[in-house]
């Protein structure tokens, strides 16, 4: 008998959603399942200032030596600086510590294996329901409870401020608090700052721990600043939080998998330790982080020229997104329809959370060829001007 004879086939790890949306061979088909941006015309976007840092990389002719256990420290600075300001009082005071890592996912799976190991405190984390779905699976795997607070009002197509509060009021003191920095993922819904306040306060009072989860920053208002406004005033306030950064979607570096984990301490000396943990985690798992997409990053962030260039292409494609969103919707009220739209416009970031039900969803896909995920989420990335009324059409006549 075979060795593995005994392994049942599991399910596939994400939906099916985009090999169906390949087979289908209806010349209007759309996918808003994707978690990619798409240009206007549909088309994956690699950003100019990506591929004239690539260019200057090349030209200067680096080697292929491996960086250190926690990355290239130019890559690792400037990540720094951009998620924590450069007038951050604990990146002035020398107390961040921060590793290069596989992308937002790499950082998240950092946080949660030294947190299973060194966090002092209730070793659960609170992630809101609905988040990534990879969330979940993710902490469990690093060994900490993981339990949800709710998030999502879904008969309001809101946030549910009232859930959120009473769940991490009552959550044990001392556990870790799973946000997200801007742009959440799947619902598109941010706390107002009104709200932001009263969550850090709450989170204050009970002793939780924050971790950010900043995977969209620049990629929900199209300003660097502003998406990080709510970190930075947790920061202000008083909270050492730890923070996941991805730069696959304000660079478009999906592929080159480029990240930071970032960990907010009470001193230089503290850090000095926490910088020597991560590297003996870190070591066992991979020995050192992939260089290129970094190379990259770290040549966008340390020029100037290069800076500007890549802060108004990241504006670009929120911009166009936000374009989209309202497209869609007057088209919706062109059409006559009676429903309330006001959230596709409200909402932020690459995703908006339809509210369209799982059967709505289904006819979607049947009829009109749209492929998105059955919470009735869908990617405005995939919405370009030349589908647009198309999209607006087929959500009208689904719902009505
Ligand atoms: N967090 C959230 C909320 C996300 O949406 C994503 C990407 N879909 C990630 C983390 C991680 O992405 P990556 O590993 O590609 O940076």
């Amino acid at each position: 008998v075979s060795t593995w004879s005994n392994i049942v086939e599991g399910p596939p790890a994400i939906l099916g959603i985009t090999e169906a949306y390949k087979a289908d061979k209806n010349p209007k088909k759309v996918s808003v399942g994707v978690g990619a941006y798409r240009d206007d015309s549909g088309k994956p976007y690699v950003l100019p200032s990506v591929r004239a840092a690539e260019k200057r990389i090349f030209e200067r002719g680096t080697d292929k030596e491996y960086a250190g256990i926690t990355g290239i420290p130019a890559f690792t600075k400037a990540a720094a600086t951009l998620a924590y300001g450069p007038d951050s009082a604990p990146l002035k005071e020398g107390r961040i510590s921060i590793t290069q890592s596989i992308s937002g996912t790499g950082a998240l799976r950092i946080g949660g294996d030294f947190f299973a190991k060194f966090y002092p405190g209730e070793k659960t984390i609170y992630i809101p329901a609905p988040s990534w779905p990879n969330h979940k699976v993710l902490f469990a795997n690093s060994g900490l409870k993981v339990k949800e607070y709710r998030y999502y009002d879904k008969a309001g197509i809101k946030l549910d401020a009232a859930g959120m509060l009473e769940d991490i009021k009552n959550a044990e003191p001392g556990s870790i608090i799973l946000l997200h920095a801007c742009a959440h993922n799947p619902t598109g819904i941010d706390p107002t700052a009104e709200q932001w306040s009263d969550i850090s306060k709450l989170i204050k009072e009970k002793s939780h721990f924050v971790f950010f989860d900043m995977a969209y920053q620049g990629f929900a208002s199209g300003d660097i600043n502003r998406d990080a406004t709510a970190m930075r005033k947790f920061i202000a306030e008083g909270h050492n939080v730890a923070v996941a950064q991805s730069f696959a979607k304000n660079m478009g570096l999906y592929g080159e998998r480029v990240g930071a984990f970032s960990l907010v301490t009470g001193s230089p000396a503290e850090k000095k330790a926490v910088d020597s943990q991560l590297k003996i985690l870190i070591r066992p798992m991979y020995s050192n982080p992939p260089i290129n997409g970094a190379l990259i990053a770290s040549e966008i962030l340390n020029s100037p020229e290069l800076t500007n260039q890549w802060l108004g292409e990241v504006k670009g494609m929120a911009d166009r997104i936000i374009v989209m969103r309202d497209s869609l919707k007057s088209n919706l009220e062109k059409l006559g329809s009676q429903k309330d739209w006001s959230h596709i416009t409200s909402q932020i970031g690459m995703f908006t959370y339809t509210g369209l039900s799982p059967e709505q969803v289904d006819r979607l896909a049947k009829e009109y060829a749209i492929y998105g995920t059955k919470d009735g989420r869908m990617s405005v990335s995939g919405i370009n001007t030349g589908n647009v009324e198309y999209v607006a059409e087929a959500i009208h006549k689904v719902t009505s």
